[in-house]
């Protein structure tokens, strides 16, 4: 692995920014470099300093005047769901039943597997997502084709295969016992290979019964330190349907909290439609609740209450959700949750928006010494933004004189177009892609 320099405007949080104007959450140096050896980052700061700090002979890329940041981190999405992106439909059941339960059935098949999870990577790096919290399907061999792409390209992501034994097509369906199995086996191999972790992943309540969710929590029992992910409170339909499977439990977290599934390292799905007790269990836990604001406006599921959120202490992630959701790019995602905000009354300011997206989705994951920060000791996983490489951006630049204003813009109106490049492990890795193949 080669040693090099980043040269450009550079942009890392330290904390989460208590509203619009607090410039004690980051750190920004106008010509900052950040220094990358053996694919960790050793030195950030100002230019001239860094270079006298460490690796005088390193290769300098010089990208001034792009800004350069944490790679993004997306704490929720669907690799199996790249083909069902824009499926038209009236609710989350539909949308499920219609098309994405059709989809994962072709999981089965290995080839088709790998050719999605390659194509996968090539558009979170295409969109400056360098880290990624991700489902497959039932198929174990969805999570072997996942694990071995990512292994290849050095990247680090969670993933996990879907458990789920009731309530879908017979072909989508495991058992509780296999799919324990399947789990322990994927851990085994592949827990904390390179950059990669496991994570113990039942779909959601809907499709697991009593007997699989025991199952997961004696996964979760053998690997305290796993990943958990799910889904919940997503849309009323489906909260109905979770009420009917589960009468004797309190409520739809309560399932998750009975079959003790809750931690630090648990990671829930949209979490919009929740009762005051479930907010309160999800604090107790502290279990994440992940805001998917292209996903919750496009199937029509609600808008995620922040506030209510902060307000209890809950940890907060943002995610994309592909493919409820409809964009890859973290800065489309978080200019819908603005506006999902904005409807909500509620404020959410550039600086708040690009930390939640690096720092603050890290410390969902409890990855902030290693991931969303460009401090020393990092992992130097790192986008490239250009808020003028399109022309509608760069008039608009020319009236730009802050940089949240600067945020603001690449929020708004970014998209993969404004990635200059993304390194992964310190090795460019966007200039090298081609279209689909
Ligand atoms: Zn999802």
């Amino acid at each position: 692995m080669s040693s090099k320099i980043l040269r450009g405007r550079v942009l890392t949080f330290v904390d989460e920014p208590q509203g619009a104007d607090d410039h004690s959450a980051y750190r920004y140096f106008e010509d900052g470099a950040v220094a990358i050896d053996g694919g960790k980052i050793v030195a950030v700061g100002d230019f001239n300093e860094a270079l006298k700090l460490a690796l005088p002979k390193a290769e300098v890329m010089d990208h001034r005047p792009h800004l350069i940041m944490p790679g993004f981190i997306d704490t929720h999405i669907h690799y199996p769901q790249m083909q069902v992106v824009g499926s038209y439909a009236k609710d989350l059941l539909e949308w499920l039943n219609t098309y994405t339960f059709v989809e994962e059935q072709r999981f089965a098949d290995e080839a088709h597997a790998a050719r999605i999870a390659s194509v996968f990577f090539d558009e979170l790096v295409r969109y400056g997502t360098t880290t990624a919290a991700v489902y497959c399907t039932v198929h174990p061999q969805s999570a072997e084709a996942f694990f071995t792409e990512a292994d290849r390209r050095k990247l680090r992501m969670i993933a996990g295969k879907v458990m789920m034994d009731r309530n879908a097509p017979e072909a989508l369906l495991d058992t509780p016992q296999s799919s324990y199995e399947d789990t322990k086996h994927l851990m085994e191999k592949w827990n904390g290979v390179g950059r990669l972790n496991v994570a113990i992943t039942p779909r959601f309540a809907l499709t697991s019964t009593p007997e699989q969710l025991e199952m997961c929590q004696d996964l979760a029992r053998l690997f305290p330190d796993a990943y958990i992910q799910t889904h919940v409170n997503e849309s009323l339909g489906e909260i109905a349907f979770a009420r009917e499977l589960f009468p004797n439990l309190p409520d739809y977290v309560g399932v998750y909290e009975h079959y003790g599934l809750l931690g630090p390292k648990t990671l829930l799905g949209h979490c919009i439609h929740m009762q005051e007790r479930e907010i309160e269990i999800l604090y107790e836990t502290g279990s994440v609740a992940v805001f998917c604001p292209t996903s919750n406006l496009f199937i029509g599921s609600g808008l995620f209450d922040r506030q209510r959120m902060r307000d209890a202490n809950v940890r907060i992630a943002v995610a994309t959700d592909i493919g409820g959701g409809t964009s890859y790019s973290m800065l489309r995602t978080l200019d819908e949750g603005y506006k999902v905000l904005q409807l909500r009354g509620q404020r959410l300011s550039p600086l708040e928006s690009f930390y939640m997206m690096t720092l603050g989705n890290a410390r969902a994951l409890s990855l902030e010494h290693t991931i969303g920060t460009l401090e020393a000791g990092a992992d130097a996983d790192v986008v490239v933004l250009d808020a003028r490489a399109v022309p509608a951006m760069a008039v608009k630049m020319e009236r730009v004189e802050t940089l949240s204003e600067e945020l603001f813009l690449l929020q708004t109106c970014g998209d993969d177009r404004v990635v200059v490049e993304t390194y992964v492990a310190g090795e460019a890795a966007k200039a090298g892609l081609s279209g689909v193949a």
